[in-house]
């Protein structure tokens, strides 16, 4: 995919702010300082366009990057922060679940886990509700760099086993720092897009 453009275009707070384009989205999900923002950033050969380390918690938007006229990334806001309380978790599923059960934008969930640890329970349950929510998902397991090769292999299943990965989804093993699954991952954006 060559990218000619990237802009953010809006952090929206509520449905009426959702871009009417009508372009393909692709969202992504996964705890805070998981990667998204660098993920994001090296899918379109950009050093900062997406904000890396944002404040957790603070930010229960749905950012939308575009990239060209062809697609958007959409950040989710990121789950599992420990200080967060029940009613914020409780806004914030339903603020989610109305945008992946009623998005017709919507594409393709990339869900983003730390290769070097067992996925978490939010992580977990996250997979088992895109699932059950009947979503397309690819499993990101990112940081890829920060393990040894030979290792990879061990990481990959204990990531899998833990989410009760479903050998239907796909699954990258990706490192923002090497670029590693980069063209993977952008080959199946593009078939996800072509749905
Ligand atoms: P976000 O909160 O999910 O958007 O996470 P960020 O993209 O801000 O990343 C959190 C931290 O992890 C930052 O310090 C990044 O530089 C680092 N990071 C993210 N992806 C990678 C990666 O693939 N390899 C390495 N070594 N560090 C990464």
């Amino acid at each position: 995919m060559k990218v000619n453009n990237a802009e953010f275009v809006i952090s929206a707070v509520s449905p009426s702010q959702y871009p009417e384009d009508g372009l393909p989205e692709i969202a992504l999900a996964g705890r805070s300082n998981v990667g998204k923002s660098s993920l994001i950033n090296k899918m379109i050969n950009r050093k900062n366009l997406a904000r890396t380390s944002s404040k957790p918690g603070k930010t229960q938007t749905l950012n939308y990057y575009k990239i060209n006229e062809d697609l958007f990334f959409v950040d989710l806001p990121g789950y599992g922060y420990a200080q967060v309380s029940k009613s914020e978790r409780e806004r914030w599923g339903k603020f989610i679940e109305q945008y992946l059960t009623q998005r017709e934008e919507l594409k393709l969930i990339l869900q983003l886990v730390d290769i070097r640890h067992a996925p978490s329970k939010d992580d977990q349950s996250m997979y088992e509700w895109l699932k059950h929510l009947g979503l397309p998902v690819c499993v990101v397991a990112t940081k890829a760099d920060k393990i040894s090769r030979s290792q990879w292999q061990k990481h990959v299943k204990l990531v899998k086993q833990t989410l009760g990965f479903h050998s239907a989804d796909r699954f990258v093993l990706f490192s923002s720092e090497t670029g590693m699954g980069k063209d993977e991952l952008w080959d199946i954006i593009l078939e996800k897009m072509a749905w």
